[in-house]
């Protein structure tokens, strides 16, 4: 059991690596929630307690299981985002595994827990299973959501009205969610506002509300209402800070902000950083902790979403390597390297059409992993949304 203090609420109260977890009166799908995995973000775990309890005592969970879990509970009792490392990116085959030099960091035992409670969760309920990640941000912003560019989750995350970011994954190491993602599973991360707002709470336990509801565990309320289709964003620029560096934004940057080329953003080691290009500011920094100074996105034409849903489904990547220079690296057709005399008449914005994540750079080679996990997909055929997309 930890104290969590919410700044928003002036209250106190105390939780388990275990939130709640409650089941429903026939089997069914299988919800997880994570909240607090930056443990400056309390939102997420306030309002998981409180709509969890709320349908325990009313019993209005018809079917499924549901659960929430606490992601960093020594950094959560402390108000900061982390104690020795960020949580968040640490989800790496090689973090995940045996990284011996951060054995003693306090998060590798945080990990270690979580680990040993996923794999009971998946033990120990049924399929399909939907992992969310609930999280906040130091600067305002409108909700948002962030998925890894799979149809599957596109198709799911379309379904909550609310701006979509895609492939956010290319740009962090390790976070949870692009390791539970590589199983195949729908998996969602909602960014609900400003880390001590009242409504970041509120607008959390809408989330988890709808998603309940998408999902067929809780009745909907019969409203008539068309998802718009031109919601989604990806990211065409990181700004990165290393530890220990001067970075300040300049004040006043909203999320999804329009900004000039030229213009001062922030300030880095003394020096001003303006921006590039035309573009929208994405999850600006006002914080001390973080890595990431800023991002830029752009809105995706509703003509490449529909053409990269329709390469996927027909599996036009198979014949990618009939083209020269690109071959399968490995037996299960998942990873393709691509010489980098080729690379460069291949922008990554063609695979990603495709359905390929750019993972890195591997002597002449630029290699892709693909995003797509048609076996793990086939869980969810018959799931209310399914239909709906
Ligand atoms: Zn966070």
């Amino acid at each position: 059991m930890i104290d969590i203090y919410s700044k928003a609420l002036q209250q106190t109260i105390q939780v388990d690596r275990i939130i709640n977890q409650i089941k429903g009166k026939a089997s069914g799908p299988t919800l997880i929630f994570f909240a607090g995995i930056h443990g400056n973000e309390p939102a997420g775990v306030f309002a998981l307690q409180e709509v969890l309890a709320t349908m325990q005592e009313q019993k209005s969970l018809l079917k499924g299981t549901v659960i929430g879990i606490t992601g960093n509970m020594k950094a959560l009792s402390n108000g900061i985002r982390y104690v020795d490392t960020d949580l968040n990116r640490m989800w790496t085959s090689n973090g995940v595994m045996k990284n011996v030099s951060i054995q003693h960091y306090a998060e590798k035992e945080e990990q270690q827990e979580l680990m040993e409670q996923l794999s009971k969760v998946i033990k120990e309920n049924s399929g399909p299973f939907y992992f969310f990640d609930l999280h906040t941000t130091s600067g305002t912003t409108p909700p948002f959501i962030t998925i890894n560019d799979t149809i599957l989750n596109r198709k799911f995350a379309l379904q909550f009205q609310t701006p979509v970011i895609l492939g956010i994954e290319e740009f962090l190491t390790g976070p949870l969610l692009s390791y539970i993602n590589e199983w195949g599973y729908v998996s969602l991360g909602y960014e609900s506002g400003q880390h001590d707002e009242l409504d970041a709470i509120d607008h959390h336990k809408q989330f988890i509300i709808k998603a309940l509801q998408l999902t067929g565990l809780t009745d909907s309320p019969k409203t008539k209402s068309n998802a718009p289709t031109d919601n989604f964003y990806e990211i065409t620029y990181r700004y990165h800070i290393q530890s220990g560096d001067q970075f300040s934004m300049c004040n006043g940057f909203r999320n999804f902000q329009f900004i000039t080329k030229g213009q001062h953003l922030a300030s880095h080691n003394g020096d001003w950083v303006d921006a590039r290009e035309d573009g929208v500011i994405f999850m600006p920094l006002y914080q001390q902790q973080g890595n990431d100074g800023f991002f830029l996105i752009r809105k995706i034409p509703l003509f490449f979403l529909k053409l990269s849903r329709l390469i996927r489904e027909a599996r036009l990547d198979n014949w990618l390597t009939y083209l020269p220079g690109i071959n399968w690296k490995d037996n299960h057709k998942t990873t393709i390297q691509v010489n980098e005399k080729i690379a460069r008449f291949f922008a990554s914005d063609f695979l990603h059409l495709m359905g390929y994540r750019v993972k890195h750079r591997e002597g002449h080679y630029l290699v892709a992993t693909k995003r797509e996990n048609r076996i793990a997909g086939k869980a969810y055929k018959y799931e209310p949304w399914v239909k709906n997309s």
